[in-house]
């Protein structure tokens, strides 16, 4: 028999079961915002360290200012060089190569060729470049010389002894022309890779002046110290080779950016950005898109690249790595510290996002922080990219996925008919189109480093390629260095392997 209850004992059981349900609530919510609160360290950059220090000492400086006006497309520039003869033989000239020129006319546009015109230009051509207005050498004006009709080849007279310094100005304009390209402007972004001139390269006696191809990436350069000063209208973001936080100030934002031992400089910069960033590790990753999920899709990724890629070849060596979408018809193009992500590769999302992220990320250890001849061995970074995807893969997902993505990616890419003879060694103009290029260099060349992974083992390929970190880090490695150290690691002589897999056509 139940006991009939008073109006206050009523009273107090229903305070007591509100309570109940209020501490239960309370607790629900806690457990909530523990779950998924961010316990990752706050967001900042980082100081140089030691290593970046030693690395930048003695090496060239860069210093450029440079104002962006977005609505006539222009960016004005005045660049300060001081610059180390290195040639170990007298010079007449300082040697510069400026890569924009190419764009002023659709007979040297790398971008006016069959496959890319519509992609990058739509229906008609938009002509855009540098446009130099004065040049000093040591303070005087000097008369400067084009020495290529695509004007990617800048000479300037200077009395320049072996190991002397002297100081270069070049005071100039850039037109960014709408093009969607790595250099151009397209739907609220522009894309300003290659925009300032860099010294050319001393090679075997001469200047390296290769001409601007359509497929691949045909710079070289040394790194230098640069400092860049970019003013745009308040409202503009710039994602750059370096990270600095903004000054706002009447109507107009600056950027202090400093880049210790970096080979070139890239921006790009828009006024539809929104940011996602966070750490890998000792470094500050900023991902820059026009849709937060989008940023905050390529931070992830690019945070797991960093660390899979970090902790087997050695730590990411620059304070920040930046990603910024890009309108252009490649998957990404990487450049120091900073890589272009295609708004397609971004809309596809899923696997090609992360992929393209990963090749790019890798990037930063192969071709960024050690160089290599891009124009005639473009193998020798590509190929390792794919392969580190494998890695990344591996790392990410498992064994298996790594098993089934170089079944997919590279053993595929062996059984397919390659009409023509280039092979994985091949220099970036013996290639048809981007296809043919990315199956036989970075696909077909990537079965060169499965290969040493089974002759060698998989650990001692990875002490391998630590050591060709360690030994290259920011010098330019040849094939001959390469081909080397993969012998001694060996113990025995590689080169048969190498020509077999990089200069043996099959169909
Ligand atoms: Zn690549």
């Amino acid at each position: 028999m139940r006991q009939k209850l008073s109006p206050e004992d009523n009273r107090r059981a229903w305070l007591w079961a509100a309570l109940i349900v209020l501490m239960m609530l309370v607790l629900g919510a806690g457990i909530f915002l523990l779950a998924n609160h961010d316990w990752s360290p706050t967001p900042s950059l980082p100081e140089a360290d030691a290593a970046l220090l030693e690395a930048s000492q003695g090496l060239d400086s860069i210093r450029i200012t440079a104002d962006l006006d977005p609505i006539s497309q222009v960016l004005t520039v005045t660049q300060d060089m001081t610059l180390r003869n290195r040639t170990g033989q007298a010079q007449s000239a300082v040697v510069l190569r400026s890569w924009t020129g190419a764009y002023l006319s659709e007979d040297t546009s790398p971008v006016a060729t069959d496959e890319l015109y519509y992609e990058c230009y739509g229906a008609a051509f938009n002509p855009g470049g540098l446009t130099l207005s004065r040049t000093r050498v040591e303070g005087m004006p000097v008369i400067w010389r084009w020495l290529d009709d695509a004007q990617t080849v800048l000479s300037l007279p200077a009395t320049w002894d072996a190991e002397d310094e002297v100081s270069v100005t070049l005071e100039y304009t850039v037109l960014i022309p709408d093009c969607a390209s790595r250099f151009g402007y397209a739907d609220g972004v522009f894309m300003l890779g290659n925009v300032f001139p860099v010294p050319a390269v001393w090679e075997g006696g001469a200047w390296r002046t290769d001409a601007y191809a359509s497929i691949g990436d045909p710079f070289m350069s040394e790194c230098a110290n640069w400092q860049v000063t970019l003013t745009v209208p308040e409202g503009f973001t710039a994602a750059a080779s370096a990270y600095a936080e903004p000054i706002d100030a009447n109507g107009q934002r600056r950027y202090d950016f400093t880049a210790q031992a970096m080979r070139d400089f890239a921006l790009v910069i828009s006024d539809r950005f929104t940011a996602a960033q966070g750490m890998a590790g000792d470094t500050l990753v900023t991902a820059w898109a026009r849709r937060k999920s989008d940023a905050q899709a390529m931070l992830k990724y690019a945070r797991q690249a960093l660390e899979s890629y970090g902790s087997r070849w050695g730590a990411y060596a620059y304070p920040a790595f930046t990603l910024a979408e890009s309108i252009f018809p490649y998957g990404g193009m990487e450049y120091p510290g900073l890589v272009m992500i295609a708004a397609d590769a971004i809309a596809y999302g899923s696997d090609t996002l992360e992929y393209t992220v990963a090749h790019e990320a890798a990037h930063q250890w192969w071709s960024v922080m050690v160089g290599s001849d891009s124009y005639n061995q473009p193998w020798q970074d590509e190929s390792l990219c794919e392969y580190a995807l494998m890695d990344y893969i591996g790392d990410v997902y498992g064994a298996s996925a790594r098993a089934g993505a170089a079944f997919d990616r590279i053993e595929t890419s062996l059984r397919i008919t390659i009409p023509r003879g280039v092979t994985p060694g091949s220099p970036i103009d013996y290639f048809a189109d981007l296809t043919e290029y990315s199956q036989v260099v970075y696909q077909r060349g990537a079965a060169l480093w499965m290969a040493l992974e089974t002759h060698l083992d998989k650990d001692a390929l990875d002490a391998l390629l630590r050591d060709y970190q360690s030994q290259y880090r920011f010098r330019n490695a040849t094939r001959e260095d390469l081909t080397q150290l993969i012998s001694q690691h060996s113990g025995q002589d590689m080169s048969g392997l190498m020509i077999d897999y990089l200069d043996t056509y099959m169909q």
